[in-house]
């Protein structure tokens, strides 16, 4: 029985792809294979979990491989395994699309250079399609392992925007994709050269790659190591093969920055094998991406993205965990509910936050180039994770007023090291970005005075600081809060100086907060200001007014919180506010002060008009003294 052929065209993001894979990725032709390979071994690990509750899958066929032959004379390639297989229905669905998270973002990405974006293809994956590399005409041809022969399916396309499927009668189980090789990459039609790509790019691959004995046709022998690489002992694993593994496993194209691999024996055995990635993938702020490690049990691929093993935060870190104690037959539910993977988890977690610590002390221009892309989700850690958080404090880095521009290149050890005598606060402050936070009035007399700031450049930053409480013994603060909490940075002068403010300006106060009523909770003069006239400052538990807007966008309610107003009783602009008699002036530049300091702590205004009014009114007076 056999159904008509069907044509279907591929989904616009197929065409794009397949046209710039044939275009961008010229010069590294050969991956085609190890992507090949790669889906060939996925297939028959897939299988070989499903024939764990479901042995007759088999049919007897137990020795799972994967088979590459060549046709010099045809200029045909084929790469063949006898894994899961595909149905017609997947043939259609897998091979037409693309499924993957990411992909809206990665074509948004796509420049038109040529290399820029063949490194972009490199770290989205190229899957599938990377034959067309090479091939003018693919053809697949597939059986499920639990469809009869009569429901085998071939699969044709190209490369012309469409492929055809026809239902065929298969008896061998699982997949041949046959590459009609290009005329020019008839060289990938030699065995010599497959035979070194093969060891070059798949020998990590766990099933034996097998290619005909030289001068002996039907005869095969494996041409890889057929191990899988985590089982082997370290000292036997170059970094090449580490490289290549990484790649299998991650579908990333870039190199990995720092591995980790590990066996634990005792009372849990496993092995693990954890990447630290170069680069941020696509998805990474996406909430429903597939993160996790790839679970084995003794050696048999149990699942893909297994999240259990490691904390949110860490959602970057690729690898495999290969347990010898977990029963083959474990399922996602067990795995949240055993307390085995919770001791694995935190375990694994340990040695993660520890490889992290090791590139940081031994290669300061790698763990520069971490920070900068995945600094932002380990800092989610501090909230996630409180029992790491003496791990996880080390590892931060900042921006701060010790450092020129807006790298992020200051630990807290640097900071500390750097503290003044006396000092014993960490001071940092909290802008919409670094230039902000930079330039706030808050740090004025901190500066002044030499005394080093911490510079944040993220809103979230206020909630994550919120969550630790002090390193090496030094508690943080955050500058635009509560009192300044000099302690002995402050002298016997200082004390006088405040004492003295204190006493000469009361009436100003009074008159400024009965101008300024229920907006302030107080008028007090000020230990932060230097050369700016006045700033608001709330109380340390007090929610700043950014958190609120950001709580009310998501609907929910914020507690309300009323800022003290400090004046630099020293700045010209409030003496002249001092020496006014009670009336419109008074309270006209009050309010200026006022509003201009609320810009500085939120970038907005209860009612910008009123402010623009104001100031023009002042400014008028000025033209008006000049002409005059
Ligand atoms: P990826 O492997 O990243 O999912 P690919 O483009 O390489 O993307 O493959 C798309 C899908 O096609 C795979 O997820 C798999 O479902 C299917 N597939 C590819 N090759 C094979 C194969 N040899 N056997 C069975 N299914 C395959």
């Amino acid at each position: 029985m056999s159904t008509p052929r069907e044509t279907h065209g591929f989904q616009a993001e197929v065409r794009q792809l397949m046209q710039l894979m044939i275009h961008s990725l010229y010069s590294h032709r050969e991956i085609f294979l190890r992507e090949l390979i790669s889906n060939a071994s996925d297939a028959n690990d897939k299988l070989r979990f499903l024939a764990l509750s479901d042995p007759a899958l088999l049919a007897g066929e137990s020795d799972l491989g994967i088979w590459i032959d060549t046709d010099a004379k045809a200029g045909t390639l084929t790469i063949r395994d006898n894994g899961i297989g595909l149905s017609r229905e997947e043939a259609i669905a897998h091979l037409g699309t693309i499924a993957k998270s990411g992909t809206a973002e990665f074509f948004g990405r796509l420049s038109g250079d040529q290399q820029r974006d063949a490194q972009l293809i490199g770290q989205f994956g190229v899957g599938f399609y990377a034959a067309f590399i090479v091939a003018d005409r693919v053809v697949v041809e597939s059986r499920r392992a639990d469809a009869p022969a009569a429901a085998g399916v071939r699969w044709e396309s190209r490369a012309d925007g469409e492929f055809s499927v026809e239902t065929i009668e298969r008896v061998p189980r699982g997949t041949s994709v046959i590459l009609h090789l290009k005329e020019d990459a008839r060289e990938f039609a030699d065995a010599w050269r497959l035979r070194s790509l093969v060891r070059r790019y798949s020998d990590h691959i766990a099933f034996p790659v097998r290619m005909q004995k030289e001068g002996a046709t039907l005869e095969y022998e494996a041409v890889n190591q057929a191990q899988a690489l985590w089982a082997r002992p370290k000292s036997e694993i170059s970094d090449d093969e580490y490289r290549a593994f990484y790649r299998h496993i991650s579908h990333d194209g870039a190199d990995p920055l720092i591995w980790a691999h590990n066996r634990v024996e005792g009372k849990r055995e496993y092995t693990s094998l954890l990447y630290l990635p170069s680069q941020a993938p696509f998805d990474l702020w996406q909430r429903e991406a597939a993160r996790g490690l790839k679970l084995y049990v003794r050696r048999v691929f149990i699942m893909d993205n297994a999240e259990q093993f490691l904390p949110l935060y860490l959602r970057f870190i690729k690898g495999v965990v290969d347990s010898s104690d977990l029963p083959l037959n474990v399922s996602r539910e067990l795995l949240q509910q055993d307390e085995q993977v919770e001791a694995m988890r935190a375990a694994l977690t340990r040695r993660a936050l520890e490889l992290l610590a090791k590139l940081a002390t031994d290669d300061a221009a790698k763990y520069a180039a971490f920070w900068k892309q995945f600094g932002r989700v380990l800092k989610e850690g501090l909230s996630e994770d409180p029992a790491n958080r003496e791990r996880l404090l080390p590892l931060l880095r900042y921006a701060s007023t010790h450092n020129e521009g807006d790298a992020e290149d200051v630990s807290l050890a640097d900071y500390v090291a750097r503290m003044k005598t006396g000092q014993e606060r960490i001071y940092y402050v909290i802008g919409e970005n670094h230039a902000a936070a930079r330039g706030s009035p808050h740090i004025e007399q901190l500066r002044a005075r030499g005394i080093e700031v911490l510079l944040l450049g993220d809103r979230v930053d206020e909630w994550v600081m919120g969550q630790v409480g002090e390193f090496s013994g030094k508690r943080f603060k955050d500058a635009a809060r509560g009192e300044l909490e000099l302690g002995a940075l402050a002298d016997a002068a200082d004390q006088d100086r405040s004492e003295a403010a204190l006493k000469e300006s009361k009436g100003l106060l009074k008159r400024c907060k009965d101008a300024l009523g229920e907006r302030v909770r107080e008028v007090r003069p000020s230990t932060r200001l230097a050369d700016s006239p006045a700033c608001l400052v709330r109380d340390d538990t007090d929610m700043s007014e950014s958190m609120r807007r950001v709580l009310q966008a998501h609907g929910q309610e914020a507690p309300p919180s009323v800022p003290t107003l400090e004046l630099n009783v020293t700045h010209p602009l409030v003496k002249y506010l001092d020496g006014l008699p009670p009336g419109e002036s008074f309270d006209e530049l009050a309010r200026l002060l006022y509003d201009q300091a609320r810009l500085n702590d939120s970038g907005q205004l209860e009612q910008p008009a009123e402010f623009t009014r104001r100031l023009n009114g002042l400014l008028l007076r000025f033209v008006g003294q000049q002409g005059g």
